[in-house]
This record gives C-alpha cells, sequence and structure tokens, in this order.
C-alpha cells in the first residue's frame, strides 16, 4: 500500500509531466489513485495539471462523494470511478487529451491495430469508445466494457484514459499511446503504415499476457487463438490486406523533399498562377 503522501507527491509529479510531454493544455484532464483505505485521491475541478499543489487534490469517496480538500471533484471523475469499479486491479487513473491520439479519433482511423510489436507485447490494441458528452455518467458507462479488457482506451473526439496498478504505470500506458500514434502518423505521411503480420501479432500478445499480466479479462484470452485481439486484428494479413478501418491506407499528406532540380508546378498550381495574373491586369 502506497501512503498518501507518497500519491500526492506523485499525482503533482505525473501532472507536471503530462503536461510537458503535450499530453494535456490548460485545464486539461485528471489524475487519481487510490488511497490505503479504499477512497480515491484526485485532482479537483478547474485546475492547471502541469502546476498542481497539495490543495487542489481532493479526496472522494467510491460514489464520488467529496470526503476532503478545498474545491471540487470534476464531473470527468465519474469515468475514473467506473474504471476503479471495473478492474479490481487498477490503482490509478490518467485521463488526458494527446493531440495525436485524439486526432486519430476524429479523422476515423482507428488504432486498435498491430502496428509496434512492443505495444502489442505489453499495452494490446487501443480501442476507441464512441463519442458521448464528456462528463456524462453515459460516457463513464461506455468506457467500462471497454475497460474491463484494456488498460489503455480512446473516446471519440476527446481524449484518453489510461490505467495502472500504479500512477507511473497509468502514466507510461499513456505516453505510449501517444507516442504510437506519433510514430503511425509518421509512417502514413511517409506513405503508408504496415502492420504485423496476424499470426505474428497474436503470438506477442499471448506472449504479453502471459509475461506481464494485463486486464484480467484479457490474460484469460492468453490461450485463446488470437489472444485477445479484436477480431479485425485476427483477419487481418498486414498491409497485404488492409483492414477498411485500418492504418494501412496512406494518407494524402507528404513530406517536404529536398531536390536538385526546380520542381514543376502541378497543372491545379499553374491553373492558379494564371487565374491570379489574369485578375491582376484585368484591375
Ligand atoms: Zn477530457
Amino acid at each position: 500500500m502506497v501512503p498518501e503522501r507518497r500519491l500526492r507527491d506523485e499525482l503533482i509529479k505525473f501532472g507536471r509531466l503530462c503536461y510537458e510531454r503535450h499530453l494535456l493544455v490548460a485545464m486539461d484532464g485528471n489524475l487519481s489513485a487510490l488511497l490505503p483505505d479504499g477512497s480515491i485521491l484526485c485532482t479537483r475541478a478547474g485546475c492547471h495539471k502541469g502546476f498542481l499543489e497539495d490543495d487542489d487534490l481532493v479526496v472522494i469517496d467510491r460514489s464520488g462523494r467529496k470526503l476532503r480538500g478545498a474545491g471540487n471533484p470534476t464531473s470527468e471523475m465519474q469515468m475514473h470511478l467506473a474504471c476503479y469499479e471495473e478492474r479490481p486491479d487498477c490503482r490509478a487513473v490518467i485521463h488526458a487529451h494527446p493531440p495525436i491520439s485524439i486526432a486519430f479519433t476524429i479523422a476515423n482511423v482507428s488504432m486498435a491495430r498491430c502496428v509496434l510489436p512492443e505495444v502489442v507485447l505489453t499495452l494490446g490494441t487501443v480501442p476507441t469508445v464512441p463519442y458521448e458528452t464528456t462528463g456524462t455518467r453515459k460516457l463513464a458507462d461506455s468506457l467500462r466494457p471497454y475497460v474491463r479488457e484494456h488498460d489503455a482506451v480512446l473516446m471519440d473526439t476527446h481524449g484518453a484514459v489510461a490505467l495502472g496498478t500504479s500512477v507511473l504505470e497509468a502514466f507510461c500506458r499513456l505516453e505510449t499511446v501517444e507516442h504510437t500514434a506519433l510514430i503511425t502518423k509518421t509512417a502514413r505521411d511517409l506513405g503508408g503504415a504496415k502492420e504485423l503480420d496476424a499470426k505474428e501479432a497474436a503470438h506477442l500478445r499471448s506472449m504479453g499476457l502471459k509475461r506481464y499480466g494485463g486486464p484480467p479479462a484479457a490474460v484469460a484470452k492468453a490461450d485463446q487463438p488470437g489472444a485477445d485481439l479484436p477480431a479485425a486484428c485476427v483477419g487481418c494479413s498486414g498491409c497485404a490486406n488492409p483492414h477498411p478501418q485500418g492504418i494501412a491506407p496512406k494518407s494524402e499528406l507528404r513530406m517536404a523533399r529536398v531536390t536538385s532540380q526546380p520542381m514543376a508546378p502541378s497543372p491545379l498550381v499553374e491553373a492558379a498562377i494564371a487565374q491570379a495574373v489574369l485578375r491582376a491586369l484585368s484591375t
């Protein structure tokens, strides 16, 4: 059992790290940890997580009622309560707004795919919870089936929730989600993101669940074909057969290139220039 003083220091430290690592800005996000007596230490509403002080932390009971501290818990605390309720192994929850991961949900590009071996091994896939209004019980309830089987989830056009047996573990998972999003986005910008072979992905996931553990409901599937990977991953055979909602189709974005020859403008650009010249001449 981690004493309250240490948990307070950890929430303050990891709140600052979330801000410094661009996982949240302004008054975004919230952090919480389970106290030895079963109550929950959490950030209060309306404080900047990059500059947390002791007074920004409040203690609530398992129904969300404030027990101690100044200020009020945020309405988003319902999401945290749902996580603790669904996952008795969970001792810390971080909710943040990691920008690239959120962009994936806005662009309707799933992150529940098998791209990086180490992520499949240690975290598995990251599903997206369908859109619900922020701060509502409906959103908190919609998280439940997802957090039962995943340690990190995305909420459509909103943000991420990461669970851990410690604040450090929840932070690592949150950071891993955003890092995966950055690598995947960069690969897509370079022409396309290939996915792991389905058999290898299932082998890695099964190995990871046995070696490192994970959500009890996922660990129970470690020996099943495809382990706990979604059906779309099991049916996928890598980049040769991209799933329609997978990540293999490349984006239209391109990196700038240095060339030795001046580049010829595209017909579209040429037409736009010609129009601008005509407009300038006719005035
Ligand atoms: Zn939020």
